[in-house]
């Protein structure tokens, strides 16, 4: 029996060490005091499996904003066949790609990718600013699930002008209009919305079709309303994430097991939510 699906990962292939995030490595490992290591992709496979686990992988795309390689969909979908057992695979697009970013969309359904990934500190453009509607009826008419990285993030963390990365992209407030103009889109705000976690509460509250990934946020740190919240309105769209190879899975869930929660809550929010949501 799966015992948990890890929503939230980054899969740290040299591909995507060396390419997207190469420019602020150096910075994440000194603020989050974690390894990170290159790993193929059937290493990452055994990591999870050897923990009766799956893993969603998400690509990556912020080459506008960065001028970087993005870790796009076909290599999110060749990482996913090394172990179809194990992963789930979200693609990504160029924020504001035009044409472009729509095709990368069909592509993203064509290879049988689940959701789309987007990261609005690192492309530097809010999802309510991306171009047109066309983009957002394309992932609605393949029925991809979106994800979208709210709140803090470490990218240039502790530097000077934060690496030139700018935060307010990522506002959870960004997504709320998406979210009512697609409400049969299904929409994570991961992270939970971090320092505004209050903004991303209320659109999941108001908004059926709005999920909470947990990832960035350790068990420990949350307070009693927000366990209050997953145990009663949001209980089934609440989820976990790591942000692996940035996060530990293990560390979080030994944290998690330490608050002695009822072994339903413990279940939907490892296993069930999560499972449905991509179940769609
Ligand atoms: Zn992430």
């Amino acid at each position: 029996m799966t015992r948990f699906i890890d929503a939230h990962v980054h899969p740290p292939v040299r591909e995507f060490l060396d390419g997207p995030v190469a420019p602020y490595l150096d910075g994440l490992r000194h603020f989050l005091d974690v390894e990170i290591e290159a790993r193929s992709a059937d290493e990452l496979a055994d990591f999870y499996r050897s923990r009766d686990a799956k893993a969603v992988l998400l690509g990556w795309n912020a080459r506008t904003a960065s001028g970087y390689r993005s870790l796009g969909n076909r290599e999110i979908k060749a990482l996913v066949e090394v172990a179809p057992d194990v992963f789930y695979g979200f693609g990504a697009v160029e924020p504001n790609g035009g044409a472009g970013a729509v095709a990368a969309i069909h592509q993203a359904a064509r290879l049988g990718l689940s959701g789309l990934s987007f990261h609005p500190a690192a492309e530097g453009v809010a999802p309510s600013e991306r171009d047109g509607r066309q983009l957002w009826d394309t992932a609605a008419e393949h029925g991809l699930v979106v994800l979208v990285h709210t709140g803090f993030t470490r990218l240039g963390a502790g530097s000077a002008g934060g690496g030139g990365v700018s935060l307010e992209p990522a506002r959870p407030i960004h997504v709320d209009r998406l979210a009512a103009a697609y409400p049969s889109m299904r929409i994570i705000l991961s992270h939970t919305g971090q320092l505004w976690l209050d903004e991303a509460v209320a659109i999941s509250m108001h908004k059926r079709n709005v999920h909470l990934c947990l990832s960035g946020i350790s068990p420990k740190a949350m307070s009693s309303e927000l366990l209050d919240l997953i145990r009663g309105p949001l209980h089934d769209r609440v989820h976990f994430g790591s942000d692996y190879p940035f996060g530990n899975p293990d560390a979080w869930l030994a944290e998690w097991d330490s608050l002695g929660l009822p072994d339903e809550v413990t279940r939907a929010v490892l296993v069930d939510n999560v499972s449905a949501l991509l179940a769609g």
